[in-house]
């Protein structure tokens, strides 16, 4: 029900996650030079995408995003502090080292909001840290979280950036060490880990600050 493509010079990964009964798709985090095989993969999987949900605003997640949005209507959804960054790429102050057009949010992501992709539910966990809009995808019944760039396998994203608020990551880091410990968890960069293989996470400031 999920597949990955790891796109552009950061690898960042871009997920196609569904559900199977229905073939509805979700599209999290369309990263530059994702939207190709994407595409494609959603017509040999017979899947409709419905959605693009963005983790955060940094642009090597969001590169693709206007190029789905205009091929397949999608609706893209985005935490409000992260979402200027979005209509206005670079507007964070991080540099803009990717090719990336501006596109309109259609809807905000906030803490607790349940995301709908066929029968799959989901959960909006606001993560803030690595930047202020941030946020996971948790999926209870599946045993999934989209983690974006708060928690990797075995690190945690940059929290060096101007934008970046190291004593919310360890908040954040807190919440995530409290999901099922069988929760997999699939990070914007680099292969996928589970709660329980990440020890350190309620500890995070003694091991990363
Ligand atoms: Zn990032
Ligand atoms: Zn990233």
């Amino acid at each position: 029900m999920l597949r990955v493509f790891p796109s552009g010079p950061l690898e960042t990964n871009a997920y196609v996650f569904y559900c199977p009964a229905t073939k509805i798709a979700a599209i999290i985090d369309p990263s530059l030079g994702s939207s190709q095989p994407i595409l494609m993969f959603l017509q040999e999987e017979h899947l409709t995408a419905q959605l693009i949900l963005l983790t955060h605003s940094h642009i090597d997640h969001t590169a693709d995003a206007s190029i789905l949005k205009r091929a397949l209507s999608l609706k893209i959804g985005v935490h409000f502090l992260d979402a200027p960054n979005v209509v206005a790429p670079g507007s964070d102050g991080l540099p803009r080292f990717l090719p990336v057009e501006p596109v309109e949010p259609d809807f905000f992501l906030n803490e607790g909001d349940v995301i709908s992709i066929g029968h799959l539910q989901g959960q909006v966990i606001h993560t803030p840290g690595h930047s202020p809009g941030g946020v996971c995808f948790y999926f209870p019944s599946e045993g999934v979280l989209f983690s974006g760039d708060t928690l990797f396998k075995g690190t945690i994203g940059n929290i060096s950036f101007p934008t970046a608020q190291p004593d919310l990551m360890w908040l954040s880091l807190e919440k995530l060490a409290k999901l099922d410990p069988k929760t997999k968890v699939y990070p914007g960069h680099g292969p996928s880990t589970t709660i329980g293989s990440e020890p350190w996470l309620k500890d995070a400031k003694h091991y990363f600050n």
